[in-house]
């Protein structure tokens, strides 16, 4: 059913042309041209189609960005998020809960939640199509966005494809093919540029828009994924998708069934800060994907030593439609219990100053194997657990991406990108100013001179309180001898 995207741009064009002639004017980017948003372009797919003529009232990375995840809330939810509440991390939602399909579906990533919920709302007749991402013929972990119709469509999209994906590019073919009644499955960045072109959409003759979404954070580009799965796996050529999951351990899972578990504190910092991660990605402020109306996703799950494809997931449902989309598959879900323990806050500030100063440049050999699987075991113990564990994630990616956007975008548009909720995350964490002075260094000798320069002030400030105090020692024992004299010529003249 995927045509590509600038063919379907052409086809799409003609007859929409009387509800608004951006679409025959507009030009799409060609392979291999600069997307509007440069370096920091996730890729969403939007500039692939005529839908580029919209990318400056919709582009993620471009004037408010990612806080535009935040500005519709209102529009999509019917209200903004209760940021004295549990929404100021996870988002709007009217209800969530941690739970397995039974049974799960053969292939799945998880246990298939997303895949089943897709197939319902076709055979359910709530929608006509599923824009989802299948696999590339040649690589089973290369996405290639589709317009499923069918069970066996939607099925063939089953599993994570671990970077960056175009799904926006099949835009022009959903109003070339006439579909009213629509769900679009994606990531947050996807969504927020989705949900600021719906209204177009509706022009176009869409009817209703369902939005399922997934948790997303870290994603990168094709030669990212190719590099993250050589430095960590064994067999990186078997692996067919992995998870960082709540014992502190990347699960690498195996086209062959098994799993290779590697401690986080055994990887390479320093060679996975360059080039794994995408520029879009560490600037991201959406990682619990705000506007979709349900998500699905994994990181507020404590492991529960099964493999991925029995574990519990995490399911918020956020309004109306994401009700809908889930009450015919509710009945196939078994619950777990929703855990929520620790304080994530020494652990937020500790791996970000880690992360932070890696990317800057300073060299830190990765754990010796037994030392992580220690370290491992104990924070599994210790650390924080379940939603906490969540919070932990989102503050930590949340802190991540407001230094590279402070470091690298203007003053004034990083103020537009950061959305408020993060902002305030930022704040709570910069006590002493700690973060922002981290803003200034571009580079761990920048880093080590100030540190330097701070220990100096630090310990001169230490023997200036000194000195003070042996200058108060000799006026005090002056004032001391003054006073006895004259007492002493008191006591002479009493007498
Ligand atoms: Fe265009 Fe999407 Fe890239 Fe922004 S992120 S420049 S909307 S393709
Ligand atoms: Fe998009 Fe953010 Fe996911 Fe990157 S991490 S693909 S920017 S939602």
């Amino acid at each position: 059913m995927r045509r590509g995207a600038r063919a379907a741009a052409a086809a799409g064009a003609a007859p929409l042309e009387a509800g608004g002639g951006w679409r025959a004017r507009a030009r799409p980017v060609p392979g291999g041209g600069r997307y509007p948003a440069g370096d920091f372009c996730s890729r969403c797919g939007l500039c692939d189609t005529y839908y580029v003529a919209q990318v400056g009232e919709a582009c993620a990375f471009l004037g408010p960005g990612m806080a535009r995840a935040e500005a519709l809330e209102e529009r999509v939810h019917g209200r903004v998020r209760d940021a004295a509440s549990d929404e100021r991390h996870f988002g709007v939602f009217q209800e969530r809960f941690a739970a397995a399909m039974a049974p799960p579906v053969d292939g799945a990533q998880w246990t298939g939640t997303v895949t089943s919920v897709a197939i319902a709302a076709l055979e359910s007749g709530l929608v006509e199509a599923v824009v989802c991402v299948q696999s590339h013929p040649d690589d089973p972990l290369r996405p290639m966005p589709a317009i499923a119709r069918t069970r066996e469509e939607v099925l063939a999209s089953r599993g994570v494809k671990p970077s960056l994906s175009p799904s926006l590019e099949v835009l022009a073919e959903v109003e070339a093919q006439g579909i009213r009644r629509l769900l679009f499955i994606g990531v947050g960045c996807q969504v927020i540029a989705l949900r600021s072109v719906e209204h177009h959409l509706r022009a176009a003759g869409l009817e209703e828009l369902y939005v399922m979404g997934t948790f997303c954070a870290d994603n990168g580009h094709a030669e990212g994924l190719q590099k993250f799965l050589r430095e960590t796996s064994s067999d990186p050529a078997t692996v067919v998708g992995y998870e960082f999951m709540q014992d502190y351990r990347v699960h690498l899972k195996h086209s062959t069934g098994q799993y290779e578990k590697i401690p986080y504190f055994c990887l390479d910092a320093n060679t996975l800060s360059e080039g794994v991660i995408a520029p879009s990605c560490a600037s991201c402020f959406d990682y619990v994907n705000g506007l979709a109306d349900l998500v699905v996703g994994y990181m507020a799950v404590p492991y529960m030593g099964v493999p991925m494809t029995a574990h519990p997931t995490i399911v918020h449902v956020r309004n109306r439609r994401g009700a809908e989309l889930l009450e015919p598959v509710r009945a196939r879900m078994v619950e777990a219990p929703l855990e929520d323990s620790g304080d994530r806050k020494p652990f937020v500030l500790e791996t970000l100053l880690s992360d932070d100063r890696a990317a800057l440049g300073r060299v830190q050999a990765p754990a010796p194997l037994p030392v992580g699987e220690a370290l491992a075991t104990v924070l599994e113990k210790v650390g924080p657990k379940g939603l906490e564990f969540a919070r932990y994630s989102i503050d930590y990616h949340s802190l991540r991406s407001a230094l590279k956007v402070k470091r690298e975008f203007s003053e004034k548009h990083a103020g537009q990108h950061i959305p408020a909720y993060a902002a305030a995350t930022f704040a709570e964490y910069d006590k002493g100013g700690a973060l922002s002075e981290r803003v200034q260094w571009s580079s761990w000798a920048e880093e080590e001179a100030a540190q330097t320069a701070k220990r100096r002030r630090r310990l001169e400030a230490a023997l200036a309180a000194l000195s003070s105090a042996g200058e108060f020692r000799r006026y005090a024992l002056l004032l001391l001898t003054v006073a006895v004299l004259l007492g002493a010529i008191a006591f002479g003249a009493t007498n």
